[in-house]
């Protein structure tokens, strides 16, 4: 593929034709903020945090979806781009928990770095606020819109990646809210609890729930692990806190395909010290199961025993 030269803040690069403006930036450890965008995700431009100066164009261009050109001149922290990512930031924190002291991506939120970069403590308008109830109906996945940024990564994991189009924007204007079908909670959805959704989110807005509550985010280290369960070779990781495993998650979806909840539960089995007891939903409520009948042994188990009897 033909390479074209661009400018980026004064410095001479090079860049694949067709590659866009935030590519280049980031392959020269260039930094420009992101919410909604992921590379394994087809892109929306639709938080416009990564807008960029071009020289010669009247407005700031997201820099996620537009490709360079041969002899562009870029600026990624101009004066009118500084403003428009504080001024993004301010809409965000108007209505937005700034609880981070307890929060549980406190450490690993791209809100709260982003706030830092460019200084913005508060919100900078006033006027209504979501109060959602935090959805905790189901063993695996806590949901606090309140803290939903709107960045749909989620919506397009599950729909594009999962395969399952389990949730999806919601309403209109100031009540958009990312929901599954009919407004229902997740514990009332299709939701097979991959987690892939809470993998991609980048507020606190999604959280594992069997691991609330277990360590701060900089106390956990992350070891990618590829699942033995079945020939899939799903990739997940181990979470660790002083040596001792404290919960499965999902990977990114760079990392290839995500966890069946089978997959999970039983690589929870496996290396957890302290593994979650396995829940099923039946009929409309989730109920304590064996591990055998939430791996799917129960049946093989049930098979066998008859056999022994025969
Ligand atoms: S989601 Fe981020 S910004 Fe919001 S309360 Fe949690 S850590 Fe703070
Ligand atoms: S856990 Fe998986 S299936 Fe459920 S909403 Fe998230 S991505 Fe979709
Ligand atoms: S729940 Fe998280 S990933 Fe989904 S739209 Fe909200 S902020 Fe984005």
């Amino acid at each position: 593929m033909d390479n074209v030269n661009l400018t980026i803040n004064g410095r001479q690069v090079s860049a694949p034709a067709g590659s866009t403006i935030l590519d280049a930036a980031v392959a020269q450890g260039i930094f420009i903020p992101t919410f909604c965008h992921d590379p394994n995700l087809p892109g929306v431009a639709s938080c416009r945090i990564c807008v960029v100066e071009v020289k010669g164009q009247k407005n700031l261009t997201p820099s996620c979806m537009t490709a360079v050109r041969e002899g562009m001149v870029v600026e990624t922290e101009s004066p009118a781009v500084v403003e428009a990512r504080k001024t993004i930031l301010e809409l965000i924190l108007a209505n937005h928990p700034q609880d981070c002291l307890t929060c549980e991506k406190n450490g690993d939120c791209r809100l709260q770095d982003y706030a830092f970069i460019y200084g913005v403590k508060e919100g900078g308008f006033t006027g209504e606020r979501h109060n959602y109830a935090i959805e905790e109906d189901n063993p695996y996945i806590i949901r606090d819109m309140n803290k939903c940024i709107l960045c749909g990564k989620c919506v397009r994991t599950c729909a594009q990646v999962e395969g399952r189009a389990v949730i999806d924007y919601a309403f209109r204007g100031f009540r958009t809210k990312v929901a599954p079908p009919m407004n229902n909670t997740l514990g009332d959805s299709d939701c097979v609890y991959c987690g892939r959704c809470v993998a991609v989110c980048p507020v606190g807005a999604l959280l594992y729930k069997p691991m609330a509550g277990k360590g701060r985010t900089w106390e956990i280290a992350r070891e990618p692990v590829t699942c033995s369960f079945c020939e899939s070779g799903c990739q997940f990781y181990l979470n660790k806190k002083g040596g001792r495993v404290i919960g499965v998650s999902a990977g990114s979806p760079g990392l290839g395909r995500p966890l069946c909840l089978k997959g999970r539960l039983g690589m929870e089995l496996l290396y957890c010290d302290d593994p979650v007891t396995p829940q099923l939903k039946k009929g409309d409520v989730f109920q304590e199961v064996s591990w055998a009948e939430a791996l799917g042994l129960k049946g093989v188990i049930d098979k066998i025993k008859k056999l022994e009897g025969e």
